[in-house]
């Protein structure tokens, strides 16, 4: 009458594959470690339907022998440690044993592999980890490794798996981390029969550029830092890089992919004062440590690792980066007060976005500082201010007539019939596109203009994706692309109210935001208009003619809500006659 029985090997495996295999793209990772691991320079990656229906990874590597090939399936089966000592010398991506039976328990699976020309080469089948059949073929040198239907007997696990398009996301993604880590190996993935990447061995820089294309170059730093026991080696991006969400931050340890907080925010702590919160610098980093000093198994998957020394890792990385930018942080005379640098993704090299003093974002307007400057103002009457200033029925007195004065290239000042307006000219113009860019959304689309020298834009295959999908608002708005090569777009044409050469960060900010918001509840269309709005608009430090002024006054007060942008900031902060009146004690 026991209750405990021992559960069976298969129910064994399907456990564990839960912890190894949580989606396709676990799959695709655990056997491009497996092609590493068996040496190989050439790497082949086929996916169907996000990986869902078909996986395959190619390799010309070690191959293996007919009884391994069998044995390859059981589980904790590895030839890469043997005993105990192994553990601590880890040299491998893998050394668990654990994703070749974890993947057969979930799956159909396809393997042939020759270990060497002359002879045969092995295919073995196995379904569900159970029904299995081993024959000799033709082969090449290598192993090649197909997984069908993924978790067709756990319906449960097949359930939580998103769409093909995000599945097959996620897979990108984690490609991308081995083209970075292993650029000396040659890559070709394919999705439902598209090329996607197609990389021949190279250097990492080159690799770099086949992927970002070829104007990232210029926006590479080199780092290199190395002693006895440490190194490290990669490429640091300057500030054009920097990106509002992570996506583009690779930390290899020993070659191997991973995520760790506290090394992670060392880079972060080198780049003060260049980087605000939010910011991500970009990075392609590897550490290469004594295995020895290294903890890989921690965790299932590998990804998170533990160090025997991490504050010095954290305190080594955090010069080393440190010193690689300041090889050409000298250059710039204030390097203390590059406090908040812009983020746009162009192609100039690290400061002249700060040196040019026209992309220098505005600060919100302090209304404390400029109403309370000599007498004391009561809170009441800051109050006041601002209800006489945001009564609807004054709206009419407000019209761009008479002089207007544009004051450190960031605020306008005119005189009204009842005193006088100052208004912030980039949240103005940001209210005036946003309004605009919501109407030409919901309505009928706004007009644009030709760009007489066309730009290119390469995106990541995943962003491309993600790109197509609001591709339709962005023509709505104005902007006119084509398909000009892999990835690539060709800007045509912008929205007639945005000034030329500002499309490719324009874009690129858009489908940022749109890309880290699209899962959020906020109004994907108000996001693409809000978007669009700061990043179209004239910036704090733009000169602006007489007509641009009066212009830009006259077309705030015809929008709806000419007195916060839409991120909140106030526009316009008015004194009225009453109120100079009071401050000079005129009664
Ligand atoms: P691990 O990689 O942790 O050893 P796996 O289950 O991933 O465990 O693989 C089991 C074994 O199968 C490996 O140790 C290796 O000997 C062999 N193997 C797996 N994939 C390949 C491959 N592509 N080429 C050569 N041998 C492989
Ligand atoms: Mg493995």
């Amino acid at each position: 009458m026991n209750k405990i029985h021992v559960l069976s090997s298969n129910l064994v495996d399907q456990i564990a594959a839960g912890e190894v295999i949580e989606r396709p793209a676990s799959v695709v990772k655990e056997l491009i470690d497996n092609s590493i691991d068996a040496n190989a320079t050439e790497i082949k990656i086929n996916i169907n339907d996000g990986g869902k229906s078909f996986i395959q990874v190619n390799d010309n590597g070690d191959g293996m022998s007919k009884d391994d090939l069998t044995l390859s399936f059981q589980r904790h089966a590895t030839s890469k440690i043997n005993k105990h000592s192994d553990l601590e010398n880890i040299k491998t991506m893998g050394f668990r044993g654990e994703a070749l039976p974890s993947i057969a328990s979930v799956s159909i699976v396809k393997i042939k592999s020759n270990i060497d020309v002359s002879s045969n080469g092995y295919e073995f089948n196995i379904k569900g980890g159970k029904e299995s059949s081993l024959k000799p073929v033709v082969a090449t040198k290598g192993t090649s490794i197909s997984i069908r239907e993924l978790f067709y007997n756990t319906p449960a696990r097949k359930k939580f798996l998103k769409k093909n398009n995000t599945e097959y996301q996620q897979i990108t993604k984690v490609v991308r981390t081995f083209l970075l880590s292993n650029p000396k190996i040659s890559f070709k993935y394919k999705h439902n029969d598209k090329i996607i990447y197609d990389l021949p061995s190279q250097s990492l820089e080159s690799r770099l550029t086949s992927i970002y294309g070829d104007t990232i170059s210029q926006s590479l730093i080199k780092v290199y830092k190395s002693t006895k026991n440490i190194s490290i080696k990669g490429y640091i991006g300057n500030l054009n890089l920097v990106k509002k969400r992570p996506s583009d931050q690779y930390l290899f340890v020993n070659d191997r992919y991973i995520k760790d907080r506290l090394i992670s925010s060392s880079i972060n702590k080198a780049y003060l004062n260049l980087i605000e919160r939010g910011e991500f610098p970009f990075y392609v980093l590897n550490i290469s440590l004594d295995p020895k000093t290294v903890d890989f198994n921690v965790h299932p998957t590998k990804k998170e690792i533990r160090f025997e020394n991490e504050w010095k890792i954290y305190q080594y990385l955090k010069v080393a980066i440190e010193e690689s930018l300041s090889t050409i942080s000298n250059t710039i005379p204030n390097y203390n007060t590059i406090k908040s640098s812009p983020t746009f993704y162009n192609n100039n090299n690290l400061f002249s976005s700060i040196n040019n003093s026209n992309e220098i974002e505005a600060k919100p307007i302090n209304i404390d500082e400029i109403l309370d400057t000599s007498i004391d103002s009561t809170e009441d009457q800051i109050k006041r201010n601002f209800d006489t200033m945001f009564n609807k029925e004054q709206e009419s007195v407000f019209s761009a007539t008479g002089e207007i004065w544009q004051i450190a290239k960031k605020y306008l000042f005119t005189e009204i019939n009842d005193g006088l307006v100052i208004i912030d000219q980039h949240v103005a113009h940001e209210r005036i596109l946003y309004e605009e860019a919501l109407d030409a959304l919901e309505g009928d689309g706004l007009s644009s203009q030709t760009i007489l020298f066309p730009e290119t834009i390469k995106f990541l295959p995943d962003e491309y994706d993600s790109f197509l999908s609001i591709l339709k608002y962005l023509e709505k708005i104005g902007f006119k692309v084509r398909e000009f090569g892999k990835h690539t777009i060709i800007v045509e044409g912008l929205p007639s109210s945005i000034p030329l050469g500002s499309e490719d960060n324009l874009l690129k900010n858009i489908l940022d935001e749109y890309i880290t918001f699209k899962d959020n509840d906020v109004s994907f269309i108000h996001n693409i208009a809000a978007t669009y709005a700061c990043k179209g608009a004239i910036k704090a430090g733009d000169k602006l003619e007489k007509e641009e002024m009066s212009s830009l006054i006259n077309q705030l007060f015809s929008t709806n809500n000419p007195y916060y942008c839409p991120h909140g900031r106030p526009i316009i902060v008015r004194m009225s006659e009453f109120e100079l009146d009071k401050r000079f004690e005129r009664k």
